[in-house]
């Protein structure tokens, strides 16, 4: 099923990650006429997260594919449609919301929840574009098996890089970590496990400055950041967890966002215009756990029922 032109929903969701699915589920519960769109797979993040272990309800862990499977099949049960397009633009026309999408089309709503989450930061050093898919990569559950039995270097001092860095020991021959700082920022529990990894190499105080190879990534060019010295490392795989950055190039000029890109809202999850709500990480002050994306994604609908009712 695709959306209407013709329809005036009464919610269009942007995002289909924890916050848009948790948002959809309650709407579709409510029997508002709601559609979500999602750009590219369904799950954000989460898709891309091999473990997730601090979501409740799940204590031996569970993987984010998994996660996001459940979390859409519950939505769906309810009507939940949900449709693969790209929100390129917001309007109001009235008390009418327009969505503009990719294709030309114009979908209208009475409200909108964005929930369009954050997409992993680019290191921006020579190399990195040059080898994405030849050695760079943003996402260990899709290209860990890729580099079985060889170094690997993981790139970040937070959640995202110990977490992932984690399930690489199951490929690479080594898995050098390599933060800017002597403290890694990640919960002390991940901190532990990696750190006492036999696997793993903790490189603190270096940051990459080039990634170099021929046909495939082949060494990266460490600086070490007390020292400013230069070194070589042999790897055959990057994987760069350094943060996120907000998917809002659409709302840019249409509401209010922080210095840094993100949604803001109040506590209600309002944003400066009428009617368009945001969940999740795209919002300004997430925290980037998927069990607060998924009350954010339940707050937006009940406030979104409340605003309909008038
Ligand atoms: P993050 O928490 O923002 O950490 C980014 C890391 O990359 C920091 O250690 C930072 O160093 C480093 N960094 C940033 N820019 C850099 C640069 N240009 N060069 C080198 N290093 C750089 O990002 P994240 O780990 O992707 O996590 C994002 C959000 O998701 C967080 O809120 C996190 O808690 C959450 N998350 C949670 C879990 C979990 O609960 N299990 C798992 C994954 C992610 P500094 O420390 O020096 O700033």
């Amino acid at each position: 099923m695709g959306v209407s032109e013709d329809i005036l929903y009464d919610c269009v969701i942007v995002g289909g990650g924890p916050a848009g699915l948790t948002a959809g589920l309650y709407c579709a519960r409510a029997k508002l006429n709601t559609v979500l769109l999602e750009k590219g797979t369904l799950g954000g993040q989460i898709a891309i997260t091999d473990l997730v272990e601090n979501y409740p309800g799940f204590p031996d862990g569970i993987s984010g594919k998994e996660l996001i499977q459940r979390f859409k099949s519950q939505a769906e049960r309810f009507g939940l449609q949900i449709v693969r397009k790209e929100v390129t633009g917001l309007s109001k026309n009235g008390k009418e919301i327009h969505l503009h999408l990719r294709t030309g089309e114009v979908v209208r709503s009475k409200a909108v929840i964005v929930a369009s989450g954050a997409s992993p930061r680019r290191l921006g050093v020579p190399g990195e574009e040059e080898f994405i898919n030849r050695g760079v990569s943003y996402c260990a559950t899709c290209d860990g098996p890729l580099f079985e039995g060889v170094p690997i270097a993981v790139v970040g001092g937070g959640d995202s890089a110990c977490q992932e860095g984690l399930f690489l020991t199951r490929f690479g021959s080594v898995v050098y970590l390599i933060h800017r700082r002597d403290q890694l920022r990640a919960q002390k529990h991940l901190q532990e496990k990696i750190l006492s990894h036999p696997k793993v190499k903790f490189l603190p105080n270096k940051v990459v400055v080039e990634i170099k190879g021929s046909e495939a990534v082949e060494k990266i060019i460490l600086q070490d950041t007390k020292t400013g010295e230069l070194s070589e490392l042999p790897v055959e795989g990057v994987f760069i967890f350094i943060g996120l950055e907000p998917n809002t190039g659409f709302l840019r000029g249409v509401v209010d966002l922080d210095e840094r890109g993100y949604v803001i809202t109040d506590s209600k999850l309002r944003t400066s215009m009428e009617g368009v709500f945001a969940a999740g990480d795209c919002r300004s002050g997430s925290t980037g756990q998927v069990a607060v994306a998924v009350g954010e994604g339940c707050l937006a609908a009940l406030e979104v029922e409340k605003y309909l009712e008038g």
